[in-house]
């Protein structure tokens, strides 16, 4: 039995981009819509699946 290991995956978006929206993309590490605003910040790592988006 393997242990999967949660890569994070990194996704860029486009620099005017204010939020953005993970859904975990994926059928086994999917989770509930959530939200983040990248407010004064170039990142933000979702806290249900570790996914970074950077702008
Ligand atoms: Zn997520």
């Amino acid at each position: 039995m393997d242990i999967a290991k949660k890569e994070h995956e990194i996704i860029e978006v486009s620099p005017d981009t204010d939020k953005v929206m993970c859904d975990g993309g994926h059928h086994v590490f999917g989770h509930p819509a959530v939200f983040y605003s990248f407010d004064e910040k170039n990142e933000v790592i979702c806290q249900y699946c570790n996914r970074k988006f950077i702008k």
